[in-house]
């Protein structure tokens, strides 16, 4: 496989991805795989998964976790309901995260993406010490099954996820790259962060937005089609390959309530990467 094959955000039956049918449909040979909801994460649904990527040459680099009850529609809102951080959910969270991954060693996946919450910022807080154990048990249990934990940017700085992942301190713990959840929640420069995390990169999001015109960390940003935005497409690329990026570039356009702009954009992205791709690694040699 190519380096840094481009690939889609896909769903099942839950999360904003796109369809299979549009996936074999745009040729990529990458994707990411939102969970399925629990009642349909049988085993003959892994087979019959399993069979459509073989059937069309597709690896399934990363399975992203995702529970019901999760919400975006404001920050203040996903910051209670997003993920592994909110305690009233967290236990049985965990026992659902364990199942996901039994679900993706089936399916094959050598990742599991997370959205984990806003981690708590005080690092000497009985919170934060608790979401630290929950972590580590979610890498523990991975490792066994030989995957790694890549945490999504966005809810807080790079900085303070560099810490956490130091604090948890297990060797299968990386990053899942999104430029633009970094502008969406108003935390941070994408390129400035992308450096910072380096090598930590195990996973991609092409995604792009455009900041806030109200209170950064309050109010949304918006999302935009890749290259649109202020994440810088082409410079974002070039540093994926500077700091030694090899893996999947994800696209994710979270509009599935316009399933045919969906496609349309997603399709326009996958070429648009591949240009710039193909400018970059000339830039490279010379
Ligand atoms: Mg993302």
């Amino acid at each position: 496989m190519d380096k840094l094959p481009v690939g889609v955000f896909t769903s099942v039956d839950a999360g904003l991805g796109v369809k299979f049918d549009v996936v074999r449909e745009l040729g990529v040979k990458t994707i990411q795989l939102h969970a399925p909801k629990r009642e349909s994460r049988t085993h003959e649904m892994a087979m019959n998964f399993l069979y459509k990527l073989k059937e069309n040459d597709i690896k399934l680099t990363t399975v992203f976790l995702g529970f019901e009850g999760e919400s975006y529609a404001t920050i203040a809102e996903a910051a209670e309901t997003v993920g592994l951080v909110p305690p009233k959910t967290r236990a049985a969270r965990l026992i659902e995260a364990f199942e996901i991954s039994d679900f993706a060693k089936l399916l094959g996946a050598a990742s599991i993406g997370s959205h984990i919450g806003f981690v708590p910022h005080d690092r000497r807080s009985q919170e934060y010490a608790s979401v630290v154990e929950t972590v580590r048990s979610l890498c523990k249990y991975f490792k066994k099954k030989s995957q790694s934990l890549n945490l999504e940017t966005g809810q807080e700085s790079v900085e303070s996820l560099l810490m956490f992942i130091d604090d948890v301190a297990c060797d299968n713990l990386f990053v899942n790259f999104d430029p633009a959840n970094l502008i969406l929640y108003g935390i941070g420069n994408p390129l400035e962060a992308l450096r910072k995390v380096g090598r930590r990169v195990r996973g991609v999001h092409c995604k792009d937005a455009v900041k806030t015109t109200g209170t950064p960390g309050v109010d949304w940003g918006r999302e935009v089609p890749f290259g649109q935005g202020e994440v810088d497409a082409e410079n974002f690329i070039k540093t994926l390959y500077q700091i030694g990026y090899q893996g999947a570039l994800t696209i994710e356009r979270e509009i599935p309530q316009e399933p045919e702009r969906q496609r349309k954009e997603i399709g326009e992205t996958v070429r648009l990467i591949e240009d710039i791709k193909t400018r970059v690694a000339k830039q490279l040699v010379t």
